[in-house]
């Protein structure tokens, strides 16, 4: 992809039930949103991903569960990171030992400023104890984050239209998830309203925020077991094909590997 002057670069580190990571730069600051990589993979998916990690000024937590925030305490003291969250989840990452030091809080609804970036955190609907969602503003550049989500709330959708950049979640199909070995509370959970999003609820989710300025749509949590990354391929293309917008080339994110950066 081509890189433009003073670019905003998004890149997902991974994404999944087994870990999550999303750097967002600009060519003097970086912030990291989650940490759900080890320590060791987060430095190495970062390396890979070409980010210059002495760029990190922040790391931001959408919420406790482990796929987000497994390396943060080895890797924010690592890089003397400070680490952002809302109150009640900072009380659930102390209480998880997930980390040491004082937490920068930050409340949900009320936009702040970390360097250059201004940040709006918002609710979303989740099993999680006040889990976040994230617009990301530098200059002129808006990208909306909302992965783990069990329906669209119309407060979701507020907050993701006039984005450049969407990263969504799109984590099962909902067959394969009912076919699956997985025991029946857990599929309930999965399927709940405060659980993930289906491949079908994630698509009506993009037909309700996509916008004029939005050019770049990234799939993200993916389930490995009851779903598959052509699958949602093809659900988003269909998508984007039947709000003719052959401009978009859907990206789906993955668990085992860094996505190429998008520059914004
Ligand atoms: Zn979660
Ligand atoms: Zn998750």
């Amino acid at each position: 992809m081509i890189k433009p002057a003073n670019p905003m670069g998004v890149t997902v580190l991974g994404s999944g039930s087994d870990g999550n990571a999303i750097v967002v730069q600009t060519p003097s600051e970086a912030i990291l949103i989650d940490a759900g990589f080890s320590a060791r993979e987060l430095q190495r998916r970062l390396d890979e991903a070409g980010v210059d990690e002495s760029l990190l000024t922040a790391i931001l937590v959408t919420h406790e569960h482990v796929d987000h925030v497994r390396g943060l305490r080895v890797y924010a003291k690592r890089r003397n990171l400070p680490v952002y969250s809302n109150h009640l989840t900072a009380e659930g990452l102390r209480d998880r030992a997930h980390v040491n030091g004082a937490v920068r809080l930050f409340t949900t609804g009320s936009a702040f400023e970390i360097g250059e970036f201004r940040v709006d955190p918002f609710s979303i609907p989740h099993d999680a104890i006040d889990p976040v969602g994230f617009v990301i503003r530098w200059r002129d550049r808006r990208i909306g984050i909302a992965t783990d989500l069990g329906h669209v709330s119309h407060l979701v959708c507020h907050h993701l239209r006039e984005c450049d950049l969407l990263i969504v979640e799109s984590n099962h199909d909902l067959t394969l998830l009912q076919n699956s070995s997985r025991p029946w509370a857990l599929k309930q959970r999965i399927m709940g309203r405060h659980g993930h999003l289906s491949n079908d609820a994630s698509m009506d989710l993009v037909r309700r925020v996509l916008h004029a300025r939005t050019q770049h749509l990234i799939l993200a949590h993916a389930s490995q077991e009851c779903n598959c990354y052509d699958l949602v391929h093809r659900h988003a293309t269909k998508c984007l094909k039947e709000l003719h917008r052959h401009d978009i080339t859907p990206l789906v994110a993955r668990q085992e590997s860094v996505l190429p950066p998008v520059w914004l």
